[in-house]
């Protein structure tokens, strides 16, 4: 037998109404701060992500899966949505757009990664990016979206945990004493982090051993060495985030090791789902588009994983019953009753209401047993008295009562469904 490639999955029927459960969710709140959806390539030249995830993060060096098409070109699933994003708004010629933009996404990602819980090889992203708002406000305003999903799902146990990595002005006097630190401590760091060092000292702090975590508590601080701009640009958020009663705390750790990020990092945390506990990563990127050809433009957003969105739902008791159960099920005797199920339901259905017959010829007793299986709020059984005398009884399955109905008028038979007409 076939199977599916490790680290991915099936969504089955009874989970997929969880799952647009939670789309719906971020669609509907996301629309409520003005975003608008926009839909990119699955794959794109391997180049953007090279650039726009970069070179020396762990995505590009170890992660993606990147393949060459019959023209010899290179071209690599997406590993996350950002870069596309900004590609596209620089190709569709939008960045002279009124600003600020606003779109979101609802994707699905390729990373070849170690899988276990809450992180699998193709996984699902929800993400919002805003262009054109360099303000602090901008970055409160996309916290608040992020907030307002997490808690629109439910999801109480979780905190948000900011931070600041400063912008071109003042990282690299920042980096250097950073790097001084880790070259101090160089022969206890992983092997990744080694080369780290030199590429990209920042990342060594995002390093999840526990020897490189330790010697990064010691660490200098990012937070204590921002420039006057950059402290006031912290000030300002925390200020917004307090109007907006929105929690926080303060975490040196989050970091988001590139050049193109600047200032404000953010992660959602969520302890009870275990080790791979950020349900939501973000910040700002105010040389992304330009390092991507576009032109100067601050940019800021965020990407939630809907699988760990769905275990913090778990765990925090918060899945509602999605269960969809039809209104009227009818059990026809025979073909002439089988045709004429199907004319009544096809009127039901184009008014909307959930109805379903037999298709598959069973007999009467087993129907009823469908149909219970079904959750089936109603049923009727036709026969070829039934459809001579235009009469049938219908059933009220949860009261067990019943009723005399009229087969030919379906706005009596929508009332006595429940229906207003
Ligand atoms: P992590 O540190 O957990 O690997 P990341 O920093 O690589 O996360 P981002 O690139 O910021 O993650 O992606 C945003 C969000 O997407 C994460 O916070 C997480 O919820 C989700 N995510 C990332 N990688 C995976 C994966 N392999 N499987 C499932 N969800 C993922
Ligand atoms: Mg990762």
């Amino acid at each position: 037998m076939i199977q599916k490639p490790r680290g991915t999955f099936d969504i089955m029927p009874e989970e997929t109404p969880l799952w647009q459960y939670i789309e719906a969710t971020a669609r509907n709140t996301a629309a409520l701060y003005g975003y608008k959806e926009i839909r990119t390539p699955t794959f794109e030249a391997t180049e953007l992500f090279q650039r726009g995830v970069g070179d020396t993060t762990d995505v590009v060096q170890k992660e993606m899966y990147t393949f060459t098409d019959r023209e010899n070109r290179s071209f690599t699933l997406r590993p996350e949505g950002t870069a596309s994003v900004a590609r596209a708004l620089i190709e569709n010629g939008r960045c002279s757009d009124t600003l600020p933009l606003k779109l979101y996404y609802m994707i699905n990602c390729f990373r070849y990664e170690k899988p276990q819980a809450g992180r699998s090889r193709e996984f699902y992203q929800f993400g919002v990016e805003m262009y054109g708002a360099a303000d602090a406000a901008a970055d409160a305003d996309t916290i608040g979206v992020a907030n307002s999903i997490i808690r629109n799902l439910g999801i109480t146990d979780v905190s948000l945990h900011i931070n600041s990595i400063g912008c071109p002005n003042c990282r690299p006097a920042y980096r250097l004493e950073l790097y001084n630190y880790f070259k101090a401590h160089e022969d206890e760091l992983c092997d990744t982090c080694k080369s780290r060092l030199e590429t990209n000292p920042l990342r060594i702090l995002d390093c999840k051993s526990p020897i490189c975590s330790k010697i990064g508590e010691g660490a200098p601080k990012s937070i204590d060495h921002l420039c006057p701009e950059c402290a006031d640009h912290m000030d300002k958020l925390k200020n917004h985030l307090d109007e907006m009663g929105i929690e926080y705390e303060i975490d040196t750790n989050i970091v988001r090791g590139l050049d193109y990020y600047t200032r404000t990092v953010f992660e959602f945390i969520c302890t009870a789902i275990g080790a791979q506990s950020t349900v939501c990563g973000g910040g700002r990127y105010d040389g992304l588009m330009k390092e991507l050809g576009g032109p100067q433009m601050p940019g800021i957003g965020f990407a939630m994983g809907i699988t760990r969105l769905i275990l913090a739902m778990k765990a925090c008791g918060s899945v509602p019953d999605t269960c969809n159960f039809p209104s009227l099920y009818i059990a026809p005797m025979g073909k002439a009753a089988q045709c004429k199920a199907s004319g009544i339901v096809s009127k039901l259905r184009s008014k909307g209401v959930y109805a379903e017959y037999d298709l598959v010829g069973r007999s009467l007793k087993a129907q009823m047993k469908y149909a219970d299986k079904t959750g089936a709020f109603f049923t009727l059984i036709i026969g070829d008295s039934e459809i001579e005398s235009g009469k049938a009884i219908l059933k009220n399955m949860k009261e067990s009562s019943q009723q005399e109905i009229d087969l030919n008028d379906i706005n009596a038979l929508m009332k006595a469904i429940g229906y207003e007409v």
